[in-house]
């Protein structure tokens, strides 16, 4: 009721929630005191989450925060959500987001954009919270939740947790299935949580992830107990510093909380080496090659017969376009333009074919800095804090709006887990957040380094 009654009182401004399922929340909430009575408690009995837009929900409002979704109500549970409510844990709603997951600062929902509840010092601008999770960001930042579930396919989950003072991990891809997360750019794709800090994180990553058999790329290995690794001590590990993230242009702020972080480590017992990932300046081109070709073959599916929006037309062509037309916002139809072309029989090998070319030595670069014996690697997690909404510069040029993901998209393109943590304030008083990189399946060396 004390969630319920602060969403009520504040989401009108912070726009975090799109639905917001009282009925669910209490009936939810009064089965968890009914486990708690017989000594039956989940791992989350009880713990009211928020619920990215992105995953199904079963007889819920599901639409990716896009108007090509309206009123889809999915007949089945993703399983990220399935195992949450599974170890107890009561829904409260659904989460705003950019449409389907596209975007950098949450202002390409159909539902308008997410405020950050941060503030500038002594300034009533409006920030954004990022994206394209900023709704779950937000609404943890602002206790409208106790934690929330999130994807990145490119840095949706990082990116938002730096600019709203929180904590999200994106696990290694496989490791939390993607069976009825609606799909952006599939190989990409990996769910997680955005927590108030890491110990929040360790535990809803816990429930999350599992191997299933509805998703072929989810992984069959253990669940490790994620808690359990925070404290260990950081003697004898190697954390790793790339010269390549340190950008011509990179703000002052930025280096300095960086070498923070180093300070940190070095303090706590770890050895401090320089490295190099020398293909990290393909990787944001290269992103914006592989996920735009993904998502327009994901989002062929909708095409006003199978789901949501139907716009009457003449013939079946002219309701597909004019569906389309209609449904899809400005962003999602930038991707779908760009995919289409890069997967064009005249520009498949220049363009597509390279750019998955460019992933693999991505991901070389990191094989090598781990046979090395890094255990991790420590970036900025964003170039800047949270700007404001309806940026000048972000919005005039969709590059720049891109720009957001550079120390974020590698870790996609590699399949590697990465986490992001609240390091400090800018100037202004706004969150920054460093980012940590780690060995495929390292999520408990990630969460040791975190804490
Ligand atoms: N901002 C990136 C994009 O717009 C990443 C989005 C994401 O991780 N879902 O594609």
């Amino acid at each position: 009721e004390a969630y319920l009654g602060a969403i009520d009182a504040a989401n009108e401004k912070l726009n975090a929630y799109v639905a917001v399922t009282h009925d669910q929340a209490r009936a939810m909430a009064k089965a968890s005191d009914e486990r708690l009575a017989k000594n039956e408690a989940g791992a989350l009995e009880g713990i009211p989450l928020g619920i990215k837009d992105l995953f199904a929900t079963e007889g819920i409002h599901t639409q990716a925060a896009s108007h090509i979704l309206d009123g889809f109500k999915p007949r089945y549970e993703s399983t990220v959500t399935a195992n949450l409510w599974a170890d107890g844990a009561v829904m409260l709603g659904k989460l705003n987001m950019d449409e389907f997951a596209m975007g950098s600062s949450n202002e390409t929902s159909y539902y308008g954009p997410v405020i950050n509840p941060w503030r500038a010092a002594g300034s009533n601008q409006d920030l954004v919270p990022g994206g394209s999770s900023g709704g779950s960001a937000a609404a943890v930042a602002a206790f409208l939740c106790a934690g929330a579930t999130a994807t990145d396919t490119g840095g949706s989950i990082r990116q938002p947790a730096a600019f709203t003072g929180t904590v999200g991990i994106k696990p290694t891809y496989g490791r939390c299935s993607r069976w009825g997360t609606v799909a952006f750019a599939s190989s990409l794709d990996q769910a997680g949580p955005i927590a108030r800090d890491v110990r929040d994180a360790a535990i809803l990553l816990k429930s999350m992830a599992s191997v299933d058999a509805k998703d072929t790329t989810s992984v069959d290995l253990p669940v490790p107990d994620y808690e359990a690794a925070l404290g260990r001590s950081l003697k004898g590990m190697k954390i790793g510093i790339p010269k390549e993230y340190r950008m011509d242009g990179m703000s002052g702020e930025i280096d300095a909380l960086w070498q923070k972080g180093i300070d940190w480590l070095r303090d706590a017992g770890a050895e401090i080496v320089d490295i190099s990932l020398p293909h990290t300046k393909y990787a944001l081109p290269a992103y914006y090659i592989v996920a735009p070709a993904e998502a327009s073959s994901n989002l062929a599916r909708y095409d006003g017969v199978r789901y949501g929006l139907r716009v009457p037309g003449k013939d079946i062509i002219d309701m597909y376009e004019k569906t389309r037309a209609a449904g899809f916002g400005r962003e999602v139809k930038r991707r779908v333009m760009i995919g289409t072309y890069v997967l064009s029989a005249g520009y498949y090998d220049a363009y597509y074919l390279k750019a998955q070319k460019v992933r693999t030595l991505i991901k070389r670069d990191f094989e090598v800095v781990f046979d090395a014996g890094v255990d991790a690697i420590l970036t900025p997690a964003t170039p800047s804090a949270a700007f404001g909404v309806a940026d000048q510069k972000m919005n005039a040029d969709p590059v720049q709006m891109y720009l957001n993901d550079v120390f974020t998209v590698t870790v996609n393109m590699a399949g590697l887990p990465g986490i992001a943590v609240p390091a400090g304030l800018d100037a202004r008083g706004l969150p920054l957040g460093l980012q940590l990189i780690g060995q495929p399946f390292g999520e408990e060396t990630l969460f040791t380094v975190a804490h």
